[in-house]
């Protein structure tokens, strides 16, 4: 097997799950089995020859300042680039500096963006600190690709969205966005966190840039917060790069390490979360409290036919809809086994109530428009087995 020497890659095409376990793992001279973990942000120079040429032009085995970059964070961008199918990847501290990264370093005064509007609290946030740089943003409900294309202009730069929004669990087609938005040249961002790299490759399906925050699947175990960009070398090296590292978003050396254990289990992981989802979202389709459940696995969903093409699942999250506030408290106080919070994607199941919550300082209107009523609950399915989930749900939706 003839393998490439600086990152002992095989030349074989491999399965997800195996480059979650193996790609771009680096071995110092110890030839240590696990990925070691580099706790270091400064690099000792043999000569200051040696350094002045590493400042000019650093080669792939050489590093700086982990600011820049370091070999267990270079291991990990490597591993969740080689999962995407992208060239390169940059890792920060968190999903959102990562999102701030991505729109920061590719906008200017005058630029316009087309975003969809069911966002994460947060990437609003950044949107509208555009909007204050003097770039325009329009936004579309994403699941009409009639509104993207109305909206798309000559001058578009960008466009950015959630191929699963949060809390809602709309779907966005991203081959059908990333159509229109090659039409006028501009740059396709997801933000793919709810699909994760094992259900959909988003630059497979049309996709310039995609973003991860590693804080929820990837992580795994709700231990820290990561994020990561993937895209073109290009594109990392020479656009993304140069923001991130001078505005100090690299990720914790520690992190990554934690993060790179995390990805060997990410496909067993998420698929172990989407069955038990299944079975969750069909024991709870016809209770009688709830009005809704939105699963994108259940045939119901509006985009149940997309969800299975872009992703082969309804993947990990669960949205149901008891009513009134009250009753979404009285049910969220009598769970046993899931816990109330506000991550997700972790081993245990977390039940958050986005109106009181996540999306708390959304107006009235703004929730409504994005379904985030005062009877949601957002169900994280965790690692459990279904059927005690199910139990669990059940018991604290029971009068
Ligand atoms: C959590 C999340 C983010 C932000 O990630 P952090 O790691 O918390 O900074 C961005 N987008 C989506 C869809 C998320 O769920």
């Amino acid at each position: 097997m003839s393998s490439d020497k600086t990152t002992n890659q095989p030349a074989l095409e491999l399965h997800s799950r195996t480059r979650a376990v193996h790609a771009g793992s680096r071995r110092s001279q110890y030839g240590e089995m696990a990925e070691a973990l580099f706790m270091t942000q400064g690099f000792v120079y043999d000569s200051a020859e040696q350094a002045e040429a590493r400042f000019i032009q650093s080669g792939p085995e050489e590093f700086i300042y982990a600011r820049y970059a370091n070999p267990t964070s270079r291991m990990f961008e490597d591993r969740m680039a080689s999962l995407e199918g992208t060239e390169d990847a940059f890792a920060t501290a968190s999903g959102m500096a990562a999102v701030n990264g991505v729109l920061m370093s590719i906008t200017k005064p005058g630029d316009h963006i087309v975003s969809a509007k069911a966002l994460f609290g947060s990437c609003i946030y950044i949107l509208d600190l555009l909007v204050k740089f003097g770039v325009e943003v329009t936004y579309v409900d994403g699941t009409d690709l009639d509104q993207w294309k109305a909206a798309l202009r000559p001058d578009t730069k960008a466009v950015f969205f959630e191929s699963v929004s949060n809390p809602g669990l709309e779907v966005t087609d991203i081959e059908g966005v990333a159509k229109l938005a090659h039409e006028v040249g501009a740059l396709v961002v997801v933000d793919n966190v709810f699909a994760t790299p094992i259900f959909s490759r988003a630059v497979e399906q049309g996709a310039d840039v995609v973003v991860y925050s590693t804080t929820k699947h990837v992580d795994g175990g709700g231990r820290c917060l990561g994020g990561v960009v993937c895209g073109t070398r290009q594109f990392v090296r020479e656009v993304l790069e140069p923001y991130l590292k001078h505005t100090g978003a690299a990720i914790s050396p520690f992190n990554a390490w934690l993060m790179l254990n995390g990805l060997t289990t990410l496909d067993l992981r998420v698929r172990a979360m989407s069955d038990s989802a299944l079975k969750l979202a069909q024991a709870l389709e016809d209770h009688p409290k709830l009005s809704r459940v939105v699963y994108p696995g259940l045939p119901n969903h509006p985009q149940y036919d997309l969800a299975m093409r872009q992703m082969g699942t309804g993947s990990t999250m669960i949205a149901i809809d008891v009513g009134t506030k009250e009753e979404a408290f009285r049910t969220l106080n009598r769970l046993q086994i899931a816990k109330i919070s506000n991550n997700l994607g972790d081993a245990k199941s977390i039940v958050t109530h986005p109106a009181t919550t996540t999306h708390q300082r959304l107006p009235e209107a703004d929730k409504l428009a994005l379904g985030i009523t005062a009877g949601l609950l957002r169900i994280s399915v965790g690692l459990e087995h279904a059927d005690d989930l199910i139990a669990d749900l059940r018991q604290a939706l029971a009068d």
